[in-house]
């Protein structure tokens, strides 16, 4: 009895060894990585021995999951951000659970009110500065981020990365389209490049002087401190919890959904009620220095050194609803020309 991990580019998906039927078992398809599911997995097998099958792909899986239909063999998908999680309920793909485990452990703006989806972590979307060119608390909040003193001082990824996405949409959330397009418009006047490249390109462009402040999410900074040859550019920046004294850092999440065709659906159930407890919670979040989602999970690690964070409590749900007006915003504005 082990965990079958089978690690899949999206291209080799078609000959894994799902089963379908038989019984203590459970299969996930995954946006995860294998090395943050796999200590989770065998402890999920020695706590109850249902075996783990999981196909592992950087896309594809809501179309694989809607090709198959009700013969998907898959049981859970586990994947990251809420625009990608809403899209497996839009395509109608998943179906919601009832399980008062899930309930207490993970709080009501971090699941989808039918249980169509729960998160399992949260990352939070912070502000990276120079620590040599940008003072201390020089810089609070998102909305600052359209100040004039930061013109050319900017660098950011695309707009239309899913990541900002969903800050735009809290932003929306909180300020309204027509506040959101000027506050848009003025970070786009103030970028110091076209955007471009991940999160982690951004760290390095403040480190070579390319700009001085940056948006990205949290494990990216943490995960680069772990890497010794991404360490030093790591160092040069500081790290701003936004808006931590008003209403919160915007935050975005990994999460799991239980499939429609769920052929093995009780151990399904008990996979995810696993996954939100503290013993797993607490795994799965240092993996990546995330935040685990069950708020009685102390911090662990480098985002425990990080201090306690304030996060914005717009529930995820309704992040996802405004999506389509971020990305027409985004347009708008036309944030990457
Ligand atoms: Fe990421």
């Amino acid at each position: 009895m082990r965990t079958k991990l089978t690690a899949a580019a999206a291209i080799a998906l078609t000959a894994l060894p799902l089963s379908a039927s038989a019984d203590g078992e459970v299969n996930i398809y995954s946006y995860r990585q294998a090395y943050l599911l796999e200590p989770l997995l065998n402890a999920f097998e020695k706590e109850t021995g249902i075996e783990s099958n999981v196909v592992f792909a950087k896309k594809g899986l809501a179309e694989r999951l809607e090709r198959e239909g009700r013969n998907s063999p898959a049981d859970v998908v586990m994947t990251v951000d809420i625009s990608r999680i809403n899209e497996l309920v839009e395509r109608d793909l998943v179906q919601g659970v009832d399980s008062e485990t899930l309930e207490e452990n993970v709080p009501e703006n971090l699941r989808h009110p039918d249980g169509k989806w729960f998160a399992l972590t949260t990352r939070a979307r912070l502000i990276y500065t120079s620590k040599e060119r940008v003072d201390e608390g020089e810089i609070t909040t998102y909305e600052e981020l359209a100040d004039d003193k930061w013109n050319n001082r900017i660098c950011t990824r695309s707009g239309k990365h899913p990541y900002n996405i969903a800050l735009i949409s809290s932003m929306i959330a909180h300020h309204g389209e027509a506040e959101t397009e000027t506050w848009l418009k003025g970070l786009k006047d103030n970028l110091a490049r076209k955007p471009q490249g991940g999160d982690r390109d951004q760290i390095k462009a403040i480190a070579e002087g390319v700009c001085d402040v940056s948006i990205g999410n949290s494990y990216y900074y943490g995960n680069m401190l772990r890497d010794e040859n991404q360490r030093p550019a790591a160092e040069a920046v500081r790290l701003v919890f936004p808006n931590a004294d008003g209403r919160g850092t915007h935050i975005n999440i990994s999460g799991i959904s239980l499939t429609k065709s769920a052929p093995n659906r009780e151990n399904a159930v008990k996979l995810m009620e696993f996954l939100s407890s503290p013993e797993a919670q607490s795994i799965y979040a240092k993996a990546n220095t995330e935040y685990p989602a069950n708020p009685n999970v102390e911090l662990t690690g480098l985002v425990a050194e990080w201090g306690p964070i304030q996060p914005d409590s717009l529930s995820l749900q309704e992040i996802a609803e405004r999506r389509n007006a971020a990305v027409k915003l985004v347009d708008r504005v036309d944030y990457d020309g």
